[in-house]
């Protein structure tokens, strides 16, 4: 009895062995977005990873292609160079992710506003050009959500200089859309990111993701380690894209108000269930920094947040905050 009983356990265990010997983790990346695209997954069967992955980037580049303000032919473009003059009918996605941005500004009192392009636009990150302020003045009345009419899937602006950049929110949809991918392929455990926007299924190995926080100043060290499974977590820093004058940093970020960078804070690190409002959080609470940032982490549902300020003090959120002893 006991011999047969062992017979079928080592014959279960030969069964499985070539499966096993294949299924391990798998890692791809590729440059798509402006921006490092990375899938971690794993699945019994490898090549399953490798479709879902290869379906992944390729999602990527449709999108980059719809959103990229810099590319003359996407759909963003073609609109910024219409919609004041007439009426833009867009696709449902593009409506989709307007519609989400215009509720980010209403939930932030126009922190978070895709019209700060107007005056974004005016800086050159990569050569270090900063505009006067005498040009900034003159695009600010521009920079104002308010300026956006959308009814379903038509756009119009009421302002000629007008300009929108869905760069706050793209990334995080864009990891979301890579979930999906993963999920029609019946793949369990990924960790999908998109530059500073990143989402997790399942486990790793059994274990929470450990997902760092960086040092705003040392891309190696981090600052903070949070164990994570299930959920999206952005984070937005001052050291992604940036240029110094007279000890000053500009960088991607801008206050919708004043045109200018806000420099409360060094980094927001935001964790919910979805890539796209953890992508548009990050940016909202850099804007309003760390007291009306909290704030309004606070008052919603599943949202939480660790802001690290200007003097590399570490704030969390009400959900993540260590009980007082
Ligand atoms: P993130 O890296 O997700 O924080 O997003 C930064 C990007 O958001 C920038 O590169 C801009 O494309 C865009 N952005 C900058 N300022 C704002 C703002 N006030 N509201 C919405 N989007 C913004
Ligand atoms: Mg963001």
């Amino acid at each position: 009895m006991v011999r047969t009983r062992l017979f079928l356990f080592w014959l279960v265990y030969c069964l499985t062995l070539p499966q096993q010997a294949h299924a391990a983790w798998q890692s791809f990346e590729e440059s798509i977005m402006g921006t490092s695209i990375k899938v971690e997954a794993w699945h019994a069967e490898p090549a399953r990873v490798r479709a879902a992955s290869k379906a992944i980037f390729d999602e990527m580049r449709r999108l980059n292609a719809m959103l990229s303000p810099q590319l003359p032919d996407s759909e963003l473009t073609q609109l910024n160079n219409t919609a004041y003059k007439e009426e833009v009918m867009v696709n449902t996605e593009l409506a989709n992710l307007i519609s989400k941005a215009l509720h980010f500004s209403e939930l932030s009192n126009g922190a978070f506003d895709i019209t700060f392009a107007s005056v974004g636009n005016l800086y050159d990150y990569r050569k270090g050009i900063m505009p006067d302020q005498a040009s900034i003045n003159s695009k600010l009345p521009a920079v104002n959500y308010h300026r956006i009419k959308q009814d379903g899937l038509r756009v119009r602006f009421t302002h000629p200089d007008v300009k929108i950049d869905l760069g706050g929110i793209a990334k995080g949809y864009a990891v979301d859309r890579a979930i999906e991918i993963l999920k029609f392929y019946e793949i369990e455990h990924a960790l999908v990111s998109a530059g500073g926007d990143s989402r997790i299924i399942g486990s790793h190995d059994g274990r929470p993701w450990m997902i760092g926080i960086r040092d705003p100043d040392r891309e190696m060290k981090s600052t903070a380690v949070l164990p994570l499974m299930d959920t999206a977590i952005s984070t937005s820093g001052d050291y992604e894209r940036f240029f110094k004058v007279d000890g000053v940093r500009h960088h991607h970020i801008i206050t919708p108000s004043t045109g200018d960078s806000p420099r409360e804070v060094r980094s927001v690190t935001v964790i919910g269930p979805k890539g796209i409002t953890t992508d548009a959080m990050s940016t909202t609470v850099f804007v309003l920094g760390v007291e009306k940032g909290m704030a309004l982490v606070n008052s919603m549902f599943g949202i939480e947040a660790v802001i690290i300020d200007k003097d590399g003090k570490l704030h969390y959120s009400n959900g993540l905050a260590q009980p007082k002893a």
